[in-house]
């Protein structure tokens, strides 16, 4: 079981913002899943960044500021995209598995 990825460090409304764009727009694209973490595809402004979500809460990503290390640095739009399609995704999961237990008990 994933648990719920929570905010580590103070984010600026800018980048949720940015990074709700980028989602909304479907800009975000799983590359590889594994146990321990997840590679995503985002597309930024100007180019592609590649994104990895780890379970232990830490992330990077190939841009400039996401490449620092969760609690030392700023959380980038990339890494904001991901986060929210991981969590729609695990929730849309989460309602599929009761739809699906809800039409087997009858
Ligand atoms: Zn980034």
């Amino acid at each position: 079981m994933q648990k719920a990825v929570t905010c580590l460090v103070p984010l600026r409304s800018s980048i949720y913002s940015k990074g709700l764009e980028i989602y909304r727009r479907g800009g975000v694209a799983i590359d590889v899943e594994t146990e321990k973490s997840v590679y995503l595809f985002v597309e930024g402004e100007h180019q592609k960044y590649d994104v990895r979500l780890m379970s232990d809460d830490t992330f990077n990503c190939t841009c400039k500021l996401g490449s620092l290390k969760a609690g030392k640095g700023v959380l980038c739009s990339h890494v904001v995209a991901s986060i929210l399609f991981m969590s729609e995704r695990q929730s849309a999961e989460k309602r599929g598995a009761v739809a699906k237990s809800e039409s087997s008990a009858d």
